[in-house]
């Protein structure tokens, strides 16, 4: 862990997280302040601060990565639609110095806001139960959109 950063205690499992897809090098887990209902946070598990700090290699297989538990995430909610986003620095709202990408599942007449909500707890932990145990799409990156 790097300074006491909380995304990397997330990684080495120190914390806990409602994970929903992850592999050797990237873990992707259920936000605990969501935008939307299925809000996952995609992040490598070695430490890097921001976009510039991220190497190239690394941030080409972590796109992928995105990709693939986007399609996990949204294929177990029946859901097409879907943001990215991806912060860097205070004033964009970056709120932990260790590079993570957003994403954000849409449903029609739900709003595009990135504004925090709060989760229950429990709901969050029968959400990641009912993504786990979808069909595994993650690696269906090809996939046609609904
Ligand atoms: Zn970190």
């Amino acid at each position: 862990m790097k300074n006491n950063c909380v995304f990397c205690a997330i990684a080495a499992g120190e914390i806990p997280s409602f994970k929903v897809w992850e592999d050797g090098e990237f873990l992707a887990y259920l936000d605990i302040n969501p935008f939307s209902r299925g809000h996952t946070l995609v992040i490598p598990k070695a430490h890097y601060a921001n976009l510039a700090e991220t190497p190239e290699d690394v941030l080409a297989r972590l796109a992928v990565a995105v990709k693939k538990t986007a399609a996990k995430v949204t294929g177990a909610l029946g859901i097409g639609d879907f943001n990215i986003l991806q912060n860097n620095g205070e004033a964009a709202g970056q709120t932990v110095r260790h590079i993570h990408f957003h994403i954000v599942p849409r449903i029609p007449g739900g709003g595009t806001a990135f504004e925090s909500g709060k989760a229950d707890m429990n709901e969050l932990a029968d959400l990641a139960a009912k993504i786990n145990a979808a069909p595994n799409t993650a690696n269906n990156i090809n996939r046609a959109q609904p």
